[in-house]
């Protein structure tokens, strides 16, 4: 007989499980939802092998997550029929921390000063996962049977843990089953009525079945004492009285039968018509699929067709994700793949550009193959057109934002789009759309649409100019002229503005002008022209004298017509850096 091995937790889950102590204890019902979902995930890899291999599932045909409550011993069960865990496993997977960015992130909920929302939501997108058992466990137990290994029992204290040999061999076929033994003050999660609500608030899109072993009360009709009834044989019309025959009596009694219950209903909600989804349910699944606390901002739920089809359903989350721009490992999007129902990956990252990483929502194909490996399928051509067509919707979807909410979306997104307009070449004019500048015109922001539709008649470009605030490029010498003669100016103050800019030939046709540039049009009239000839010539020992006391410092000295106030101007030429990209590349270099 195998005696029990004791172990000590890494450093990395001891800090976690004292940061879940501590800054979770008022939000303790959340341990449910990570346990049933990393049940959910364990039928995930047991499907998805037996896409491959049918025989993995004979061990146990069903896949359910069940959920059994002993109240008199203070024992909550959660049992899953997934891939289970080898002796390894165990002591891998509940010992260690294997996450990447784990370090990073226990150190960032150190040392800032956040609000318990705040805390609380990030560390409900981190996934704080099993260790959330000891919120409302003093003591967990784990049998865990893989089809590649006998049952092993893990079980711990918080404190240290221990694994052994199941004394009681291979009970559970495969999967794992996590008994809590609950503590006193937690005893409320042990009622039937508060183990459904917290599976419809937190798990009721998994799509497994979840059950509940639960108790109902049957009122069962039975047929009295049959002894008045003897003598009907007897009767002389016999066929005349069957025909007729009165209900036997009856009494009703009031049973109490125990039964799994299911608790979710499990068809994928992206499988239902859109037109057949309320809001709501919307809003809960997304929450469910991102754990972030907020209803989404904007979302897109619909069917490609053509040389693929495929069902996707996407959120702009109200707050960017916090590992979009790769802050915690690797990961570049929030995409869930599926083939016919069946949880592939979430592990792609190549669904989305990076641009996009914080679209978050689930592709689901039933063109793209089963049976073959994940690294197959990622070089899949098919995956190459879901991700075009993602984007142009995704896209769309954005387009899509009422403007009462546009505000919200630019102040937490606005770099994203800026960045998609640099990197994405075959969307950028979508990507222009969603654009929005300051401008001379108002004190709100503008889209390059109304700046066009507000061009004066013989206006060509599009002007801008870019500084570090507003009060600054409003008192360029360069915008000075055109605002006064009447020219919208768009005010670029983000840094990463006149990059974007940059990389943008044209709106509706219309080029754009870097007014700290050199400009060559200023829809003069002939008259016009003619007199800055006259002041060119009436001027030139001066501008000489400039150029030659300036030397290598400037390209060239002329008169211009472009400022109104200031008396000269440093301006860039046409292809040359101006003060603000200088300004940016010095500080860059710091
Ligand atoms: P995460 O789910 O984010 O990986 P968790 O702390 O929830 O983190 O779980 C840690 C790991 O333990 C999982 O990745 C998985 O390998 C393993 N595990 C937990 N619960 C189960 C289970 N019911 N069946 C199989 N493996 C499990
Ligand atoms: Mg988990």
């Amino acid at each position: 007989r195998d005696r029990a091995q004791n172990y000590t937790f890494q450093t990395e889950v001891n800090r976690m499980m004292k940061l879940i102590i501590n800054s979770l204890y008022r939000n303790k019902e959340i341990f449910l939802r990570e346990l049933i979902s990393n049940g959910s995930d364990a039928l995930d890899k047991i499907r998805l092998l037996s896409l491959t291999d049918r025989n993995v599932l004979d061990t146990n045909p069903d896949l359910s997550v069940r959920i059994k409550a002993e109240p008199e011993k203070r024992l909550l069960h959660i049992i899953d029929s997934g891939i289970g865990m080898t002796r390894n496993e165990l002591i891998n997977n509940l010992g260690t921390i294997a996450k990447s960015g784990t370090a990073d992130f226990l150190s960032k909920m150190q040392d800032t000063e956040k609000g318990p929302q705040e805390m609380n939501d990030m560390i409900g997108q981190f996934g704080v996962g099993f260790y959330s058992a000891f919120l409302v466990a003093d003591r967990v137990t784990v049998a865990s049977k893989h089809n590649e290994d006998v049952q092993h029992i893990w079980e711990s204290d918080a404190n240290a843990f221990s694994v052994a040999v199941d004394p009681r061999g291979d009970t559970l076929r495969r999967g794992t089953h996590i008994t809590l033994h609950i503590k006193e003050e937690a005893a409320d999660y042990l009622q039937p009525d508060t183990i459904r609500a917290l599976v419809k608030k937190y798990s009721q899109f998994i799509n497994f079945p979840i059950h509940l072993w639960a108790s109902r009360t049957e009122t069962v009709e039975e047929p009295l004492d049959d002894s008045d009834s003897q003598d009907s044989d007897t009767d002389e019309d016999a066929q005349v009285e069957d025909a007729a025959e009165e209900k036997p009596e009856t009494k009703k009694t009031e049973k109490t039968v125990w039964d799994w219950e299911l608790m979710n209903d499990n068809k994928p909600i992206w499988t239902r018509k859109p037109s057949e989804v309320a809001d709501e349910e919307y809003s809960q699944f997304y929450k469910s699929l991102t754990k972030d606390s907020s209803a989404p901002l904007s979302r897109a739920h619909f069917v490609a067709e053509g040389e693929v089809t495929f069902r996707a359903l996407l959120f702009v989350p109200r707050v960017q994700p916090a590992d979009s721009f790769n802050r915690y490992g690797t990961k570049t999007d929030h995409i869930k793949l599926y083939v016919r129902r069946v949880f592939i990956t979430d592990e792609f990252n190549d669904l989305m550009p990076n641009y996009l990483a914080f679209i978050q929502g689930i592709v689901d194909s039933d063109d793209l193959p089963l049976n073959v490996s994940r690294e197959t399928l990622q070089q899949h051509k098919l995956v190459k057109i879901i991700k075009k067509k993602l984007v142009r919707k995704a896209l769309d979807m954005l387009k899509k934002i009422p403007d009462d909410e546009y505000d919200h979306f630019w102040k937490e997104y606005s770099t994203n789009i800026k960045l998609g307009v640099m990197e994405d070449p075959s969307n950028r004019s979508r990507l222009a759309k969603l654009l929005r500048f300051h401008s001379s015109q108002s004190d709100q922001m503008t889209f390059l649409a109304d700046y066009v539709k507000r061009m004066k008649p013989n206006q060509h470009h599009i002007y801008y100019i870019a500084g570090s605030s507003r009060a600054e490029v409003e008192k360029s010498p360069f915008a000075e002229r055109l605002v006064k003669r009447g020219y919208e100016v768009l005010y670029l103050t983000e840094a990463v503005d006149e990059y974007c800019l940059s990389s943008l030939p044209e709106y509706d046709g219309h080029k754009f002008q870097n007014i700290a540039k050199e400009i060559f049009d200023l829809e003069e009239s002939e008259q016009q022209k003619e007199r800055l000839e006259e002041q060119r010539k009436e001027f030139e020992p001066l501008t000489r004298w400039l150029g030659e006391r300036l030397g290598a410092w400037v390209t060239r000295c002329a008169v211009s017509r472009r400022l109104a106030r200031s008396p000269a101007a440093l301006a860039a030429t046409a292809f040359g850096w101006t003060g603000n990209m200088e300004r940016l590349a010095l500080s860059n270099a710091h």
